[in-house]
């Protein structure tokens, strides 16, 4: 009774197409991309504009029901699935049809956009204009740029672009009671008072809708140079990353570590030989937005220097997107194998070489038939360190996550890391914020998530650990 009220008000609010009712509609929008958290919902609403967004968020907040807002549902941890306590009470807000391109600003060098654009499309539009926008993920053609920025995505060029929270120079949210905060100016400086935008963003939907956002954009790349490298030890690919640095500084846009295992899964999966044979392998990438900068000598130069000799360099476009597909597929090719324990670290790079030997020894003590499938963007010290445990590859594995968590992220702390590097927290890893922020830092966050989520209905169950 009290959900055909509520469905009601939501018809008049947005009308008929604009919400999914049908469990097999709702069906996609109620599991998460992992395939490990279901929820349900009264209902999916499709919003196509801010206002109905306003009054959505408005009439959660009065009659006290649980909201939870979806981008392109490719999170990692569930944050984007509604709890499966709240027994299908609620509504699920999936922001796919806002998704405009607002305004193209090439004298400041921005793109204001819908939250709900797709992530390529925001980049295509950036090409468009003849200017690049460098968030890349290999979720790029579903994830949305309101989603990427609700969990302050990483990605491939983070080395030399940092994190989408680097990227955003003006935002447009909804708050839970419907008040609408919108700061979309292009403004590079802006000291006026507390930083709020930088608050919502990575708030995972818990403390705001985003709605909007004003993105940096920048030259695009004129030149680019591609290589893979093969090395022995993860001690020289950390080497390899200094030297490569040290010459190229910001010219250097993505250093991605893949190890054998992972490269060997993708290889299979995408029907591609791997490039050279070795334990460890590394995939950089240089660009520069001059024409013709030359950049293969140098490079040749850093690799004979150092003697990193086992290696190839992309001759062609299509040689570049091959050494590409191998790294984007790495996730599609676990998937194919089945289910593991995966984890989104980052560790100092100093660190990296010692974390990476040191919790192999800890998981062999735990469970000596391990697979490690180890990658991830070096360039910035963040790692997809993902344990698969050959005899069990399907959900049954979660059975034995807490102890091959507790192993990994003990040697995560131990070499001053973080748990979650660029996924963030969603309801898979609430629990374990208690281990990585202090009892006065959480009790902060309370304070923030009351301030702003008094009745506590947007995307309950998410980022802040249960009170017990
Ligand atoms: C193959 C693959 C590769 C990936 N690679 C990377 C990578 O390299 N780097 C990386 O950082 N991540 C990566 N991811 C994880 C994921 O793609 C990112 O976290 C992405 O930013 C999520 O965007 P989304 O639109 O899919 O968000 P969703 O999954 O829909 O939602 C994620 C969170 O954001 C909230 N949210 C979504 N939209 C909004 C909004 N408009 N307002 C407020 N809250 C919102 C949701 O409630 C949820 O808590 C990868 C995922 C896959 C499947």
């Amino acid at each position: 009774m009290e959900a055909h009220i509520h469905l009601a008000a939501m018809q008049a609010c947005l009308g008929e197409p604009d919400i999914l009712t049908k469990p097999e509609d709702m069906a996609p929008y109620c599991i998460d991309q992992r395939r490990r958290y279901k929820g349900n919902a009264w209902a999916v609403l499709l919003p196509r504009s801010v206002a109905q967004v306003q009054t959505i968020l408005r009439y959660c907040h009065t009659h006290n029901i649980p909201i939870t807002p979806q981008g392109g549902n490719t999170g990692l941890c569930g944050g984007a699935t509604p709890l499966a306590s709240l027994n299908g009470k609620g509504f699920l807000l999936a922001m796919g049809r806002l998704n405009r391109v607002r305004e193209v600003n090439t004298a400041d060098n921005t793109i204001t956009v819908d939250a709900g654009m797709i992530l390529a499309q925001v980049q295509q539009a950036a090409r468009a204009a003849d200017r690049y926008f460098p968030l890349s993920l290999a979720s790029e053609g579903t994830c949305q740029i309101g989603g990427n920025i609700a969990c302050n995505a990483g990605g491939l060029n983070v080395v030399r672009y940092g994190t989408a929270r680097d990227l955003v120079l003006g935002l447009e949210y909804v708050l839970p009671n419907g008040t609408l905060v919108s700061h979309l100016q292009p403004l590079h400086k802006n000291t006026t008072g507390y930083e709020l935008r930088q608050q919502i963003i990575g708030s995972e939907g818990t403390l705001a809708v985003i709605t909007g956002a004003t993105l940096k954009l920048y030259a695009q790349p004129q030149s680019v140079q591609t290589a893979w490298i093969g090395l022995n030890s993860i001690q020289a690919a950390v080497a390899l990353l200094g030297a490569v640095k040290n010459r190229f500084a910001e010219r250097l846009s993505s250093f991605e570590l893949i190890s054998d295992q992972a490269l060997a899964l993708s290889a299979q999966y995408s029907q591609h030989t791997p490039p050279v044979a070795a334990a460890w392998h590394v995939l950089l990438e240089l660009t520069d937005s001059l024409p013709q900068a030359a950049l293969d000598d140098p490079l040749i130069e850093v690799l004979s220097a150092g003697n990193w000799l086992n290696a190839v360099i992309a001759q062609s476009d299509t040689e570049r997107q091959h050494l590409w597909l191998l790294r984007e597929n790495i996730s599609a090719a676990q998937r194919h194998l089945g289910a593991s324990i995966k984890h989104d670290i980052a560790v100092p790079i100093a660190q990296v070489a010692d974390f990476i030997e040191t919790c192999a020894q800890a998981m062999d003590k735990l469970h000596p038939n391990t697979q490690l499938v180890i990658f991830g963007h070096l360039g910035d010290g963040s790692l997809h360190y993902n344990v698969f445990l050959p005899h069990v590859l399907n959900n049954a594995v979660y059975d034995f996550e807490t102890d091959i968590n507790a192993t990994v992220y003990e040697q995560v702390l131990a070499h001053h890391g973080t748990i979650a590097a660029e996924h963030g927290i969603g309801q898979l890893k609430t629990h374990w914020l208690t281990k990585v922020r202090s009892t006065e830092e959480i009790a902060w966050m309370r304070a923030q998530k009351d301030h702003f989520d008094p009745h506590h209905v947007l995307n309950p169950g998410k980022v802040i650990p249960a009170t017990d």
